[in-house]
Formats: C-alpha cells, structure tokens, sequence
C-alpha cells in the first residue's frame, strides 16, 4: 500500500477542517472494510486518511414516533442487528444487517460506509430507500439533506461532494411491512446477485395494497425504486396475477449487467422471484 498521512480528529468541526484543508486528495476511512482493501488493490490513491471513527456526533440511534430514526452514519452493522429500537420499528434493517459479511465485519463496517461506497450491491440501500430515508450531508460550508434515493450517482459514485460528510441518515416513522430479500451464491459473506426490498401498506386487510415501493440492488448502475411495479400494486387487491404483474415489471425495469457472478437474464427473472417472495412474506 502506498504511504499516507491519517489523521484521527475528535470533533466534527475538526473533522471538516481537514477535509476542506485537504480538499479532493482525502479518503475518509470509517470501519475500513470496503476502504482498505480498495487502497491495497490501488484502486484508491490517497495521500490522506481521515479516520472519522472518534467523532461523537456520527453514532446516534434515536427514535420517537413523530420525526421517526436517527442514524448516525457510524453506526455499525452490528449495532443494526442488536437494537432493541431497531427491532421493535424497522425490523428489516436488523434482518438485513444480519445476511451481511461475518460477526467480525459487522463489529467494524458502518452503516454510512455501505452507503458512501455506493456498490451497486449494497444491502442496506434498498431497504432504506424503501423505508424512505434521507441522509444528511455536512462540511465546512454548511449541512443538506437529499432523499437516499437522489445519492447514488454511479458504480461507486455518491452526490458526496469533496470536504463532505454522510453524518446521519433519517427515517420516518415506519408505515406498512417492509422486506428485503436477497440472491447470492453463497448464503453467508457474499454480495448480492441481485436484492430486492419491499414495503407495502396495507388498505384493511393484508389484501389490499395502499401503496408499495419496490427497490432492487445490484441490477443497474445505482439502487434503483421500480416505478412502475409500485404502479401495479398501488390501489390494488394482492391477486396472485397482479403480484405476478408487479414482479414482470420489476423484471423490465432493471438493466442489469452480464458477469461472471450472474448472467443478466438470470438476475432479471430473479427479480421476479424475490419480489414475489418478499411481498408474500409480509402479506
Ligand atoms: C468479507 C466482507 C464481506 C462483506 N459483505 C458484505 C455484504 O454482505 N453486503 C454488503 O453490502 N457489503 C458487504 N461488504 C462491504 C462492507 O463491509 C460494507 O459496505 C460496509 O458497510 C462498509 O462500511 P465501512 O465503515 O467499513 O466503510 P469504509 O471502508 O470505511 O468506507 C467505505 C467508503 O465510504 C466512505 N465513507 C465511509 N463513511 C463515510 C462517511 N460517514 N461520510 C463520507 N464518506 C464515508 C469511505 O471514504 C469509502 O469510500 C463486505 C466486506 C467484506 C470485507
């Protein structure tokens, strides 16, 4: 690995600092799991790390039933899947962090570095953009908030602006069921094929679809919200046909790319399958 400066700031107004000092040749390392092994590969070339890891402003993880979650983006996966808040009102982050990595990664990889890294396979976006979040973005010049799904750009690419921060990321209260369901060849410590989550709100019964959204990962460029699929169920009784409806479009929306880890085709038709099982599972 090529040498580097790090720098280990213990306030946000420190943290900025640097960042703005060093504007455009800085890395910000949080757990370092997806950070580390792209600096080893030289995939990134840093003269500047800054290990945001000992500010206090970036761990909340608040909850009450009008403004929703507060995340702070240092968060760990780990976290997710022990909270007692995370449990009772978004249960499908804890059951998302859990299909990721190993205990050991979990411990270190932060919720804000799963986003930042902007794979197009990252398991906690979809099921974030399906809940509706938002993430908070601040530097020296101030603070913004963008919807999660305005902040992926690219493969690898964020609305991040160099000297910027992912501080938190916000949620409204849950409404509805949400599910995330994922593909990959191996069960454990794999990325996905392909992820897919959902989140409908029920009209009386588990029958009838108030309003759904529906996200798939890992099958285009950025985590993608599959409009018309949404459009399908919106309004509508859960028939079988229309959920067979809604996974064909889900299916037509998605531009997913030929490799050696899934061909597209096979990654289109998975995508009906687990939006057919993920609507199943929270009817
Ligand atoms: C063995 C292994 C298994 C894995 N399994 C999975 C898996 O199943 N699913 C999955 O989605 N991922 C998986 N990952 C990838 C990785 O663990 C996650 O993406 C993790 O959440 C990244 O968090 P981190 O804190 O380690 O990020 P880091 O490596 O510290 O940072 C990642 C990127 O985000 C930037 N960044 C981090 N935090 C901020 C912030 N607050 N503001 C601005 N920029 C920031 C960094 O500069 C860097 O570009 C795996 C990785 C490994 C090594």
């Amino acid at each position: 690995m090529r040498p580097f400066n790090h720098f280990t700031p213990t306030t946000l107004s420190e943290a900025l600092s640097l960042l703005a000092e060093h504007n455009g040749k800085t890395s910000v390392i949080a757990g370092g799991t997806d950070l580390l092994l792209k600096m080893k590969a030289g995939l990134r070339k840093s003269n500047v790390v800054v290990n945001i890891k000992r500010l206090p402003n970036l761990n909340c993880l608040t909850f009450n039933a009008i403004d929703g979650l507060k995340l702070g983006a240092l968060t760990t996966l780990r976290e997710l899947t022990r909270s007692p808040i995370i449990f009772e009102h978004y249960p499908v982050l804890a059951q998302t962090a859990h299909i990721m990595a190993s205990e050991q990664i979990r411990s270190l990889a932060t919720v804000g570095g799963n986003l930042c890294n902007a794979a197009p396979s990252a398991d906690l976006a979809p099921p974030l953009i399906a809940l509706g979040a938002s993430v908070n973005l601040i530097s020296s010049a101030g603070e913004r908030r963008i919807p999660l799904e305005n902040f992926f750009v690219g493969p690898g690419k964020s609305a991040l602006q160099p000297g910027e921060l992912l501080k938190e990321i916000t949620l409204p209260p849950p409404v509805g069921k949400t599910a995330y369901l994922k593909h990959s060849p191996r069960v454990y410590m794999d990325i996905a094929i392909v992820g897919v989550a959902v989140r409908i709100q029920f009209e009386g019964d588990r029958f009838a679809c108030r309003e759904a959204r529906v996200v798939l990962g890992a099958v285009a460029p950025v985590p993608l919200r599959a409009h018309q699929s949404e459009d399908v169920l919106a309004g509508q009784n859960l028939t079988e046909e229309r959920i067979l409806q809604a996974a064909k479009a889900a299916g037509q929306e998605c531009s997913p790319i030929d490799d050696v880890r899934g061909a597209a085709w096979y990654r289109r038709r998975m995508v009906e399958v687990l939006l057919k099982r993920g609507i199943k599972s929270i009817q």
